[in-house]
């Protein structure tokens, strides 16, 4: 197969990339822990009194945890894009429940909406996943296959002359690590369900989309992890949005990603905005879509201000333009 590649020399700071490549780990063996249902203020009520409203929720939310989130119609696109690694499986299950199964990946449980008469499992694949037939597991033990196929992203050749970039010491490497947890835990928030489909997305800040998912760099001829986001080009300063409903999860300033935020938009969606210049939001505060949550900048490693842009289903780093609205 003919490999698609792009040379690009950086011999200053003025080239705009993002080296921050070697983000989190994209999935772990360990099952996922469920957290209490959390019906949000979208839950239909019958009563227009605030007070009876409240009440009417909070018994909604003890005697049912069951929320029946449609599939928006702009992610039915979905349906038809082939499940590749970093990609999304749809999968429609043969389940006639009145209320959404549980259903897993990999021991982790997976988002499913409400497609008229059917469910559907949203399934995040990772980038390292090998092409084949996958399996689902429901509540009952029973599995439902799906196949992986194979995916050539683009291969990037970057020559760095700040070998620094290249090549941390051996201190920031054990930063690197203690960083990577922390991140890694992040994207392994207790799942939760939500009355409504956390996607699609809004794109969190305008801008040109300056360096693609999943592109497999080369730094000075060394291969380095795929790039896990998309890199939005904005001027230092533009705002960022959140593009969706969700609690913060995690801010820090990291080695590669610089100011970052991450945050939590229910059924196993959590997103990671880096390079930030400031964080506008604390950890478990509630975001509304649209929210100022940060400003663009090159904090960490990167070579100019822009945005990188990570989308976690399932745990799994996947392709955001194929969830963004
Ligand atoms: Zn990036």
């Amino acid at each position: 197969m003919q490999l698609l590649i792009k040379h690009i020399i950086i011999s200053g700071l003025s080239e705009l990339i993002c080296i921050s490549c070697t983000l989190p780990p994209t999935h772990f063996p360990q099952s996922t822990p469920v957290s209490v249902i959390q019906p949000r203020a979208e839950t239909q009520l019958s009563s227009t009194s605030p007070l009876s409203a409240q009440a009417s929720e909070k018994r909604s939310s003890l005697a049912s945890p069951v929320i029946n989130a449609q599939l928006p119609p702009s992610l039915r696109s979905l349906r038809d894009i082939p499940a590749v690694p970093g990609g999304i499986a749809w999968i429609s299950l043969p389940i006639m429940s009145p209320t959404p199964p549980r259903i897993e990946y990999q021991q982790r449980p997976v988002l499913v909406l409400r497609d008229e008469q059917q469910w559907v499992a949203l399934v995040g694949i990772p980038l390292d996943a090998q092409p084949g037939v996958h399996y689902l597991v429901d509540s009952n033990q029973s599995n439902y296959s799906f196949t992986v196929y194979n995916k050539q992203y683009q291969v990037q050749h970057v020559k760095i002359n700040q070998r620094h970039f290249v090549n941390p010491n051996q201190e920031e490497l054990q930063r690197i690590q203690s960083e990577s947890k922390r991140i890694a835990a992040a994207l392994a928030t207790p799942w939760r369900a939500t009355t409504y489909s956390p996607l699609p997305l809004k794109q969190p800040v305008p801008g040109k989309l300056s360096s693609s998912f999943g592109l497999r760099r080369y730094f000075n001829g060394q291969p380095r992890k795929p790039h896990s986001g998309l890199d939005i080009a904005a001027p230092l300063g533009t705002p960022v949005l959140a593009p969706s409903p969700g609690q913060v999860v995690n801010t820090g300033d990291y080695f590669f990603t610089g100011k970052t935020i991450l945050i939590d938009h229910g059924q196993g969606i959590v997103t990671l905005y880096g390079h930030l210049n400031q964080i506008n939001v604390i950890e478990g505060q509630t975001v509304e879509t649209g929210q100022l949550i940060g400003m663009v900048g090159k904090t960490g490693r990167a070579t100019g201000p822009h945005l990188h842009w990570g989308v976690s289903l399932n745990q799994a780093m996947i392709n955001p333009r194929l969830v963004m609205q």
